[in-house]
């Protein structure tokens, strides 16, 4: 089974490889760049949903151009899989929620973005700092048929960044049954508690059914 990674993101692919290896899944996780490259998307469906279809299309479109195998001729087949995240934050009513990765403005890098949420919670007083992460990953098929599995961590937003782990709000927010930032977290510790890691769960759990048969 070959798992065509619709993003850029290191991070994302790095986590996602990590899982695929901890669970012994018999798959392959292919970047999109080593696919052809995966063109500009502009996230601006308004949903975690919507922006992860509009990845996958986009990637999908880029493999029917470089002639991927059909499905038959791969042992186990194959899927793009998205992933669109982000962190709602509830005294700010779910920002940056879908705008996660351009909440300081389009193309923003990482802690630009974590410098803008630090300056909106300055006055936000603990006990109102709570805040999710939320991961959809779709899996796109050949024939245009899709599967979406969802997770969420739910945590605290601390007042300054704190660890140099991670990527993006990881330095911002500490994870229900936790003392520490996901930034202070090995990627081991994060991906057994991460919002990605928990909708990864449920894509493997289908993933090991569907190869049960
Ligand atoms: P997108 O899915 O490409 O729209 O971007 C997701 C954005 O949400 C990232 O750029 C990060 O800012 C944030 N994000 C998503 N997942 C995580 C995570 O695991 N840790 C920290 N930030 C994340």
């Amino acid at each position: 089974m070959k798992l065509y990674l619709a993003s850029n993101n290191p991070h994302k692919a790095a986590e996602l490889s990590a899982l695929a290896r901890r669970d012994r899944l018999e798959v392959e996780i292919i970047s999109a760049r080593a696919a052809g490259g995966m063109p500009p998307v502009a996230e601006d469906t308004g949903t975690f949903d919507g922006n992860a279809r509009k990845k996958a299309q986009a990637l999908q479109a880029v493999l029917a151009g470089a002639g991927t195998p059909p499905v038959e001729a791969t042992k186990g087949g194959w899927w793009v899989l998205a992933d669109d995240s982000g962190l709602c934050v509830d005294a700010l009513d779910g920002a940056p929620g879908v705008e996660s990765a351009n909440y300081a403005g389009p193309g923003a890098a990482d802690g630009e973005n974590l410098a803008r949420l630090v300056a909106a919670m300055r006055n936000v007083p603990e006990g109102k700092r709570g805040a999710q992460f939320v991961c959809v990953l779709l899996l796109l098929g050949a024939d245009g048929g899709e599967r979406r599995f969802e997770g969420r961590c739910a945590g605290q937003l601390l007042t300054e960044p704190d660890g140099a782990a991670g990527f993006g709000y990881d330095p911002l927010f500490v994870p229900e049954g936790e003392t520490r930032s996901m930034a202070a977290m090995s990627a081991a510790e994060k991906n057994l508690v991460s919002h990605r890691a928990r909708a990864w769960a449920k894509l493997s759990a289908w993933l090991k059914a569907q190869a049960a048969g």
